[in-house]
């Protein structure tokens, strides 16, 4: 008895296991057709400057619409990075993000995200130059945005790279930031344009004193540094009114609003760069 029992649960856990592969193999064979039949697209999140009171930046966020669902990148970035396939995707989010970019008003700037896998096995440099000049829009437009892991490695190859990256005049943010075993140590490492508190932090800020405390820190070290700084994940008042009062240089989340599609967030842009002009002739 105990033996089939045994059996069973034992063929039981093979299964669940299968039915895991399986259904990695099918998102891995997905993903390999994504961008031939263009189901990939880019949503755009705007951050807001708080000195500026407009929008300054405005990230791009992928999207995968898969066999009538969406599918959110925090599933299939990391396959997307093991197989390697996220160097095509990751190069077409680049072209899409900048392209969009030049139809938008005024100085507005782009944020797209990096894997360090783009790093490894591509000449990126070329690729952004190549993105932004298709695009036509300048260097300065742009601001790629990293995660610590790529610096881990302490490799010296990507830290030419982002040096030669920001010397052309792109901008150069450290996503998450917090999130990692030894945050600070990476500010030391590169001298980034922007660090981007994660938004961790921003959902505890009402539940726990010691998240207030580290925002404030890191928005004191940030300005110390030179680097500009954005909350990530501001959804309510109360916490848009706390990093405003600590001097956070942008606040990105939902209070202000969500990832919007290309239209939406161009009607968003385009509303705002008129209100602003009504303004200032007001003022004039
Ligand atoms: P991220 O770069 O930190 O992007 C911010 C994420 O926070 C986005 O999730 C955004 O929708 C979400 N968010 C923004 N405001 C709020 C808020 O107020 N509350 C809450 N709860 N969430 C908010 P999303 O779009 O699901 O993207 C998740 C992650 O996937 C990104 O985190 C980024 O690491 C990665 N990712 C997205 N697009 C790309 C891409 O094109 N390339 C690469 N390599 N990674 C990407
Ligand atoms: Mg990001
Ligand atoms: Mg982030
Ligand atoms: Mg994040």
């Amino acid at each position: 008895r105990a033996k089939s029992e045994g059996r069973s649960t034992y063929h039981f856990f093979e299964t669940g296991m299968d039915a895991d592969l399986q259904q990695r193999r099918s998102i891995e064979a997905g993903l390999r057709l994504a961008l031939q039949r263009e189901e990939l697209r880019l949503m755009f999140q705007p951050l807001l400057g708080l000195k500026e009171n407009r929008v300054t930046c405005v990230e791009a966020l992928l999207r995968w619409d898969h066999e009538g669902r969406t599918i959110s990148p925090v599933e299939f970035i990391p396959i997307a990075e093991e197989t390697g396939l996220i160097v095509a995707i990751g190069e077409w989010v680049l072209r899409e993000a900048c392209k969009t970019a030049a139809t938008w008003p005024g100085e507005i700037r782009v944020a797209v995200n990096l894997s360090p896998v783009q790093f490894k096995s591509r000449d990126l440099l070329g690729l952004v130059k190549s993105a932004l000049s298709e695009a036509r829009i300048p260097a300065t437009r742009l601001e790629l945005e990293i995660t610590e892991s790529l610096l881990l490695a302490e490799n010296d190859t990507n830290l030419k790279v982002l040096h030669d990256l920001r010397a052309m005049g792109v901008r150069i943010s450290m996503d998450d930031f917090g999130t990692g075993y030894s945050s600070l140590s990476y500010l030391r490492s590169f001298p980034f344009d922007k660090i981007k508190i994660d938004r961790s932090f921003m959902r505890d800020l009402t539940s726990r004193g010691d998240s207030q405390a580290i925002i404030k820190a890191v928005i004191g070290l940030g300005q110390s540094l030179g680097m500009s700084t954005t909350a990530e994940g501001v959804e309510t008042e109360e916490q848009l009114e706390m990093v405003r009062a600590q001097g956070a240089s942008e606040v990105q989340g939902f209070l202000f609003s969500p990832p919007l599609a290309p239209a939406a967030l161009a009607n968003l842009l385009h509303s705002e760069a008129v209100s602003t002009q009504v303004k200032s002739k007001k003022a004039s």
